[in-house]
């Protein structure tokens, strides 16, 4: 997630170093599911990662499919291409507490957007479980 700019005050000053230690642990690849930052392909349905196949080369050099095309994508693990949907890989770094003042090692992880989107929901999702709980109880002892 980009940092929003009514969190930045939040972050400690030393932030810069922070991002680049955990984004040194993490190999500069997502720690969940393990695809390495800035690559460029597609997911499959199951959401495993595919790269993207050059489209030409010109004058010795390789052309890619854009982000938002769809282009051929190929893994050696699968076997096979697929016509899949470009995206390029953004690895940040998440809180696990959603809180950015809290930056010990253990509280962040390095992830690419989806597993960071995925996380984010199981959280807001929970912590909208919490609040629809909280609200009944509030109604029930008012
Ligand atoms: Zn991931």
């Amino acid at each position: 997630m980009p940092i929003r700019p009514e969190n930045r005050h939040r972050y400690p000053a030393d932030w810069p170093q922070i991002r680049a230690r955990i984004q040194a642990r993490a190999k500069n690849c997502c720690e969940q599911c393990g695809v390495s930052n800035h690559s460029l392909g597609g997911r499959l349905r199951d959401g495993r990662f595919l790269h993207a196949e050059a489209k030409e080369e010109k004058r010795l050099q390789l052309v890619w499919p854009e982000p938002g095309e769809r282009f051929w994508c190929s893994d050696r693990s699968i076997g096979r291409r697929e016509l899949l949907r470009i995206i390029r890989i953004v690895c940040t770094v998440a809180h696990l507490d959603h809180v950015p003042e809290h930056c010990d090692d253990e509280n962040l992880k390095f992830w690419c957007q989806r597993c960071h989107l995925a996380y984010d929901a199981r959280h807001h999702a929970e912590s909208a479980y919490h609040a629809r709980r909280a609200g009944r109880a509030l109604e029930m002892f008012p």
